[in-house]
């Protein structure tokens, strides 16, 4: 039996009020088993980026809770969120959110409450396919797919319990978008990781192990795909 390791319950999320509300989550609840990757699918305006960051700890939801091993994050106040969100959390962003004055390896170092473990950071910029010359180049020297492999390795060498994605191939081209799923699928399959990927791609949901599919702020569908294919295979 998959370990339950987050549980999505009522979650609502509002915005406004009378004729012009715009239910953005509208009674949300789903689970998330430990090593899955889950991907949320939806057309834009759907509410995807709204669940995923009440999930990040970065935004509240108007109802509802959000359990990570059975806690409930939802009642956290601000020190303790800040603390979910820097050491359970691992977050990957459509244009990566980089520190432009910052090194690819300061980066991900960032992440570390010990800025001195340099050794890890080397280690996981390595795992992501940056070797010695890239860990030592600030974001405006790299290419999309390598600032998105050091925002992965930001994400990843913290030891984050869930790895959040939100269109994490939505700035890449084609070719480079591929490389970075086959990426992800490799880090779920071979780290063991938990991650949930954001995407309006129906194509990326065919890596997934299970798909939720949502429509304007409500669960459409839940699928579980006994046959994820793999990355480089997915018909995109
Ligand atoms: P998706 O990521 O699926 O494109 P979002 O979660 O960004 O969708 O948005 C869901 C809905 O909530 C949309 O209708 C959007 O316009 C609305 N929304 C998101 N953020 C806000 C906000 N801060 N204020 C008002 N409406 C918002
Ligand atoms: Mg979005």
């Amino acid at each position: 039996m998959a370990e339950k390791l987050l549980e999505i319950k009522n979650l609502k999320k509002y915005y406004g009020k009378g004729d012009s509300q715009v239910k953005a989550l509208d009674d949300i609840s789903f689970d998330v088993f430990k090593g899955e990757m889950l991907v949320l699918l939806g057309n834009s305006g759907c509410g995807k980026s709204t669940l995923l960051n009440i999930i990040g700890g970065m935004d509240s939801p108007t109802e509802g809770k959000v359990l990570l091993n059975g806690v409930d994050i939802t009642s956290f106040k601000d020190k303790e969120l800040t603390k979910y969100r820097k050491e359970k959390i691992g977050f990957i962003f459509q244009f990566y959110n980089l520190l432009p004055d910052l090194t690819a390896l300061e980066n991900v170092k960032m992440s570390l409450n010990k800025k001195d473990e340099e050794h890890l950071s080397e280690k996981t910029l390595e795992l992501v396919g940056l070797g010695d010359n890239k860990m030592k180049q600030y974001p405006s020297q790299m290419s999309g797919g390598e600032q998105q492999r050091v925002s992965i390795a930001r994400a990843l060498v913290k030891g984050a319990s869930i790895i959040l994605c939100d269109e994490p191939t939505g700035a890449l081209d084609d070719k480079t978008g591929r490389k970075i799923l086959e990426l992800l699928q490799d880090i779920v399959r071979k780290e063991g990781q938990t991650m949930i990927i954001v995407t309006h791609t129906k194509e990326i949901a065919s890596m997934a192990d299970r798909i939720i599919t949502l429509r304007n702020g409500k669960i459409e569908k839940q699928e579980i795909n006994e046959h994820p294919l793999d990355a480089k295979d997915i018909n995109w």
